[in-house]
């Protein structure tokens, strides 16, 4: 047992006693207290996008702070959520016309499938079935478990989730199979929304799909009136390559969630998007046709800030190059490492790198998990593996010099645990 009364998310305290304690960051590095300076391979859980301390974040949370900290967003307005909204809008598939604020990634997806459900209810349609991908992650919430792949993260809940219905992932040669079922699933008359990843699936064990395939998801969708809603949670802020992985496919989702790099891994915030039809079933004089959803600090003005500051690096830093750079060399290290000792499945996707260590595929809980937490901690490289699942996902501010230590060590990494 420890002395301290914290407890830790996805932390077993009986394996993992110790917390490493940080006092600092700035752009791709962390500073313990005890002076180590960790390389944030993995951006905070997926966060960091510019790098940590970001100076204009850092200012727009300072400037912002002294002047509204905070105000009820049900019947009260403020300019950094406007400016943000209006900025934003101007980035996403242009069907997209509508920002609704919430807290964090699992909050914009619960939003989402209450959009996708009201709209159908108030439109007086007997749509409510919701169609998921195999291996998918949305969140923690009661809601978004049920939509994820069930396991070791939720079997003491099961009795609590609600039904949906799955595709198969689309691995490369097995994609028709995912297309035919999903094909079959869209058909059901009460089939209300497909809610997928796109691209990538993040918690899922880094698993990616082609633009294609979506793009086909997309169109079935569209041909029998399920909405599509993008969970870009991971995939948006140029994660893989492009600002959304819907982008490589032109797809234009119905419902989009956007969180974790929103403020550049600053604050927390998200948002859903919808298409004006969604918000126009809504609208209505009857007030039970009210979007009935809020978090005590939906649009904080403070994170309102820090995104609409994030946004602006966007326009007039070099951010798309940055990404480009990485991608390059992300996808050059696979090839480096192909023949590694130890690692299989080497894959690359924008600025993401991921590999299985060993060769059976054990799961989240795999046996080795927590020595490769150890062995990359001592290497004062943050990079936490998904059971066998080892995988990059740094700043856009990385370095080349900063990857290539991030790749010897997975390298050794394979070579001593494979
Ligand atoms: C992280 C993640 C979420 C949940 O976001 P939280 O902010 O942790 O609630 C949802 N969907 C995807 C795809 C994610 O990667």
């Amino acid at each position: 047992m420890t002395s301290s009364p914290i407890w830790h998310p996805f932390t077993q305290h009986a394996i993992f006693p110790q917390m490493r304690r940080i006092a600092s960051g700035a752009g791709g590095w962390l500073t313990a207290t005890d002076g180590a300076r960790i390389f944030d391979a993995i951006s905070s859980w997926w966060v960091v996008t510019h790098g940590h301390c970001h100076p204009r974040i850092v200012e727009a949370i300072r400037a912002q702070a002294g002047v509204l900290d905070q105000v009820i967003f049900a019947g009260y307005s403020h300019e950094p959520a406007e400016r943000f909204a209006a900025a934003l809008l101007a980035r996403v598939p242009d069907n997209l016309t509508r920002v609704f604020f919430s807290d964090s990634g699992s909050t914009s997806v619960e939003v989402a499938l209450k959009m996708a459900l009201g709209h159908f209810h108030h439109r007086g349609e007997s749509r409510h079935r919701v169609i998921v991908m195999q291996h998918g992650y949305h969140g923690d919430t009661v809601g978004t478990m049920s939509a994820g792949e069930g396991g070791a993260f939720t079997q003491p809940y099961e009795p609590l989730l609600y039904a949906v219905d799955r595709l198969p992932f689309p691995a490369p040669g097995a994609e028709q199979a995912t297309l035919d079922r999903l094909e079959v699933l869209a058909a059901q008359p009460d089939a209300a929304a497909l809610l997928i990843e796109p691209l990538a699936l993040g918690a899922g064990g880094m698993r990616f799909y082609t633009p294609a395939i979506l793009a086909e998801m997309a169109a079935i969708c569209a041909r029998h009136g399920v909405l599509l809603i993008a969970d870009e949670v991971m995939t948006g802020w140029g994660r893989t390559g492009r600002f959304l992985a819907c982008d490589h496919a032109e797809v234009r989702p119905d419902i989009l969630c956007l969180s974790k790099g929103i403020t550049g891994g600053h604050l927390p915030l998200a948002v859903t998007l919808c298409n004006e039809e969604i918000f126009r079933a809504h609208w209505s004089t009857d007030r039970r046709r009210t979007f009935f959803h809020s978090s005590s600090y939906t649009a904080n003005p403070i994170a309102c800030a820090a995104a609409e500051a994030n946004l602006a690096i966007w326009a007039d830093e070099p951010v798309q190059q940055r990404i480009d750079a990485i991608t390059a060399i992300q996808a050059a290290a696979v090839g480096a490492l192909a023949g590694a000792r130890g690692l299989c499945n080497l894959r690359s996707l924008g600025t993401i790198l991921a590999a299985e260590i060993g060769s059976t595929d054990a799961g989240y809980t795999a046996d080795i998990t927590p020595d490769l937490m150890n062995f990359f901690q001592s290497r004062d490289l943050l990079i936490r593996p998904i059971g066998q699942t080892v995988y990059l996902l740094p700043p856009y501010c990385s370095t080349a010099a900063e990857l290539r230590r991030c790749h010897e060590a997975l390298a050794e990494a394979g070579d001593a645990f494979g």
